[in-house]
C-alpha cells in the first residue's frame, strides 16, 4: 500500500492512539471522551506534536477543546451565510461563488487534519451543515458559465480523493475552453507530505494550455519539515506552484518571532506566501481569534522591511462579499501639493515629489 493510504488508515483518531505520541493531559482527555466532534490526524503530523507542552502549536490545531463549546462572537449559520449559499442564483452545492470570474468547487468533506480553526468547522468538522457535494454536477455548471475562468478546489482536501478522480476533475476542467486555470487548496504538503507520490505526479506534470496552481495551508514554522520541503519541490518539477494560506491563530502565530520566522521558513521550503486570513467568526472558534487589526500590526513590525520581500503575504479578512485587505498603512505620513512625506519600516522619513494630475 502507497505510504500516504497507510496513513489515512492509521489516522489518529483515537485518545489511545494519541498517546502513542504525546502525554495527554487531563482536559485533553476529557474533552476527547465527551465531546460530538470529528477530530483526528496524520501519524507523521501527530509525531510532530511536544509530547510534554499542551500549548504546542500543532496540538492545539488537532486536540479538541471544551473553549469550542464556548460561542459569543461566532455567527450562526456561518458557512451559509459566507458562501453566498442562500442567494438568488441557483448553483450546485458544490459551487461557492464570492466573485464574476472564479469560484470555489468544494468535492469533498474529509480532510487528513480536521483543523480546530476550520473556517469550514461547521461542514468538515462538527458536520451539523450537510452539503451534497457532486462533482459532475459542478462541472456542468462551471461548463454552462463561460465568465468563469478560475476554478478553485476545495474540499475538506481534495488531494485525499484517489489519483484516479482527481485525474478525472483536471482532465473534465481542462475540456472547458474557457478555463485559464485551475487551483488546488490542500493542506496535504503540511500534514501528509507522502500524498505527493510518483502517481499523483504523473496526473500533474507536463506541459498545458490550463496551468495548476496550489496553495498549502502552514501556520506555525514547527510544520515545516524536510518531508514538506521535499513534497513541493517534487510539486515544482512538475510545474506547479506552491503557495500559503496560513490562518492567523492567538496563542500559534501572533507574535513577532513565530510570523517572521513563519514566513521566512515558508521560502526555505520553496512555498510563496500568499494570504494570512484572519480567523473567521465561525462558531467554537472564539479562542482563537485576535482583534482584526492584529494581522496588519504583525505585517508592519515582523515583515514589510524586516525581512524578504518574497516573505510578504497579503493579510485578509475573507467575508461573504470577497477577500477584504488589510495591510498596514503608516507609509504616507502626509502630502501637500508639493511633495510626499514617505515613512519606512524604522520610522525614518524621506520626501517623494508630487506629481499633479
Ligand atoms: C477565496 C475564494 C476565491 C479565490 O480568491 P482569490 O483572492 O482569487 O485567491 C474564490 N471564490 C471564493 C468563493 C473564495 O472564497
Ligand atoms: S484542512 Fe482545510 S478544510 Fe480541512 S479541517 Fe483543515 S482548514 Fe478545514
Amino acid at each position: 500500500m502507497e505510504e500516504w493510504k497507510e496513513q489515512m488508515q492509521n489516522h489518529v483518531d483515537t485518545a489511545e492512539k494519541l498517546r502513542r505520541f504525546i502525554n495527554l493531559t487531563e482536559g485533553e482527555e476529557e474533552a476527547i471522551a465527551s465531546m460530538k466532534t470529528k477530530w483526528g490526524t496524520t501519524p507523521y503530523f501527530a509525531s510532530l506534536m511536544d509530547p510534554d507542552d499542551p500549548t504546542c502549536p500543532i496540538r492545539r490545531q488537532v486536540i479538541p477543546s471544551p473553549l469550542e463549546l464556548k460561542n459569543r462572537y461566532g455567527i450562526e449559520n456561518y458557512l451559509v451565510w459566507k458562501e453566498n449559499r442562500a442567494t438568488e442564483e441557483v448553483r450546485p452545492d458544490s459551487i461557492a461563488r464570492q466573485y464574476d470570474d472564479r469560484i470555489a468547487f468544494t468535492v469533498t468533506d474529509v480532510c487528513a487534519n480536521y483543523c480546530r480553526h476550520c473556517f469550514r468547522k461547521e461542514l468538515v468538522v462538527d458536520r451539523e451543515l450537510k452539503l451534497r457535494f457532486d462533482v459532475d454536477e459542478g462541472l456542468d455548471w462551471i461548463a454552462d458559465h463561460p465568465e468563469i475562468r478560475d476554478v478553485l478546489i476545495t474540499g475538506g482536501d481534495p488531494f485525499i480523493l484517489s489519483d484516479e478522480k482527481i485525474e478525472y476533475v483536471i482532465a473534465k476542467l481542462r475540456e472547458i475552453s474557457h478555463l485559464e486555470m485551475i487551483r488546488f487548496g490542500t493542506r496535504t504538503p503540511i500534514v501528509l507530505p507522502q500524498r505527493i507520490t510518483e502517481g499523483l505526479k504523473k496526473i500533474l506534470k507536463s506541459y498545458h494550455r490550463v496551468p495548476i496552481w496550489i496553495n498549502t495551508q502552514c501556520n506555525h514554522p514547527k510544520e515545516i519539515t524536510e518531508e514538506t520541503a521535499r513534497a513541493v519541490y517534487d510539486l515544482l518539477t512538475c510545474g506547479v506552484n506552491v503557495g500559503n494560506q496560513a490562518v492567523l491563530l492567538k496563542g500559534i502565530n501572533d507574535d513577532v518571532e513565530t510570523f517572521r520566522r513563519l514566513h521566512q521558513k515558508l521560502l526555505t521550503a520553496r512555498i510563496r506566501p500568499y494570504y494570512v486570513f484572519y480567523c473567521e467568526p465561525v462558531p467554537g472558534v472564539d479562542h482563537f481569534r485576535t482583534p482584526v487589526e492584529k494581522g496588519a500590526e504583525l505585517i508592519r513590525d515582523a515583515i514589510r522591511g524586516h525581512t524578504t520581500g518574497l516573505a510578504q503575504p497579503m493579510y485578509v479578512i475573507a467575508t461573504n462579499i470577497g477577500k477584504i485587505p488589510l495591510m498596514p498603512d503608516y507609509y504616507i505620513m502626509g502630502k501637500d501639493e508639493k511633495e510626499y512625506t514617505l515613512r519606512n519600516y524604522k520610522g525614518q522619513t524621506t520626501q517623494w515629489p508630487n506629481i499633479p494630475e
